[in-house]
């Protein structure tokens, strides 16, 4: 299924997004390609198949799209992390560092039960301060977690290596 499709050059590069001298990884390309699309989600499942995922962990906003199909691959269950404010149960809560400013995710607090298995799922991973709090989460609930998985990795950033020292097993499909 997961074939021998060319990720990266579906990926388009848009530079001065969202401010100038960033150079913004746009994975909305890759998305909109049935192929491109469908080995991504291959490649980000095939390696837990039979690993006993109970939930894949959605980061928002990009990790929804592609978590809730790897869940689908998986059979597993699908859970969002979700921006502040926006999940309706009993939340718990956690602040992280963003290059300017700062930012909340919240977790619904009865959506993993203890010693649950999880799989954490984002686009991208950058510094690694969001899978960080989605992980600290993840944590404060008993989840175990079965490693963090992106489409694409920007090395220079140091988030595997800040993952990594976490304990986390750490995929990515394209650097
Ligand atoms: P980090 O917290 O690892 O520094 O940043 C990763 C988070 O920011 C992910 O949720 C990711 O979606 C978003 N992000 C940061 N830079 C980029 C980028 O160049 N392209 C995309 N698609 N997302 C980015």
């Amino acid at each position: 299924a997961s074939g021998n499709h060319d990720l990266r050059a579906l990926i388009r590069t848009i530079p001065d997004f969202p401010k100038p001298g960033i150079l913004f990884r746009d994975v909305t390309t890759l998305l909109a390609d049935g192929a491109g699309l469908r080995a991504s989600v291959a490649r980000m499942a095939e390696p837990w198949e039979g690993h006993g995922i109970d939930k894949v962990i959605g980061l928002e906003a990009r990790g929804f799209i592609l978590g809730g199909a790897v869940a689908c691959h998986l059979g597993a269950g699908f859970v969002p992390v979700r921006k502040a404010g926006k999940l309706p149960g009993k939340v718990l809560t956690q602040d992280y560092a963003l290059e300017y400013g700062s930012a909340t995710f919240e977790l619904h607090e009865d959506a993993i039960e203890a010693g649950e298995t999880v799989l954490i799922v984002d686009d991208l991973l950058a510094t690694g301060g969001t899978a960080e709090a989605g992980i600290a989460l993840l944590e404060r609930l008993g989840a175990r977690i079965a490693a963090c998985s992106f489409i694409v990795d920007l090395p220079a950033l140091g988030g595997r290596k800040r993952l990594e020292a976490l304990g986390m097993s750490v995929h990515t499909l394209v650097a």
